[in-house]
């Protein structure tokens, strides 16, 4: 198989209604059979506080790096597709419940800033929920554009709200 076109991606998964561990290991299976594309590591699931809307169930969260010869909008189509099959509905509160979210959150060394698409996620180095099963998976030294090294993002983020699920 010819890998040289294809670039590192990382994808933030997450998930808090209808099974939502359930949803995250599928969604896994499901990133490692999208087109032109492979899984490469998958982080641990953990169990994370709801950000925002407090009133609502603890999520699922976990990070996959992927490898594709995707464009990152033909990758976002894929992600919102996914997150479409798991019965994911747009309205309603932001940050509210979801059965599954799908956010790209870094793609090569790309910033991509367009009406559907930023990248690097705008909020990546304030979530712990991110941060923490990333750096399971990445290199410490991963650079993110326009923030910094990923190991220096920690400072900043409490590690309360958060449990790895063994
Ligand atoms: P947050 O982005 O703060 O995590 P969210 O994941 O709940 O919030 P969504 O409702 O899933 O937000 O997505 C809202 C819009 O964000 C989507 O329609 C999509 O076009 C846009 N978007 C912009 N950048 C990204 C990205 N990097 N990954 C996924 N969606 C993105
Ligand atoms: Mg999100
Ligand atoms: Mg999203």
């Amino acid at each position: 198989m010819i890998k040289s076109n294809r670039v590192t991606a990382y994808v933030g998964l997450g998930s808090n209604l209808e099974q939502p561990q359930s949803q995250v290991l599928k969604a896994l299976t499901e990133l490692a059979h999208l087109p032109n594309t492979s899984l490469t590591t998958k982080s641990s699931l953990y169990r994370t506080s709801p950000v925002g809307p407090s009133d609502q169930p603890d999520f699922i969260n976990a990070v996959a790096s992927l490898l594709t010869a995707l464009s990152p909008e033909e990758l976002l189509d894929e992600l919102q597709s996914l997150e479409q099959r798991h019965g994911r509905t747009r309205q309603g509160m932001r940050w509210g419940p979801r059965t599954l979210d799908l956010d790209l959150l870094l793609f090569s060394d790309m910033t991509i800033d367009t009406a559907r698409l930023q990248v690097p996620h705008p909020r990546i180095a304030e979530r712990a929920f991110v941060l923490y099963p990333l750096a399971e998976i990445a290199p410490g030294n991963l650079m993110i554009p326009g923030v910094g090294l990923l190991n220096n993002l920690f400072e900043s983020i409490s590690e309360t709200g958060i449990e790895r699920i063994a």
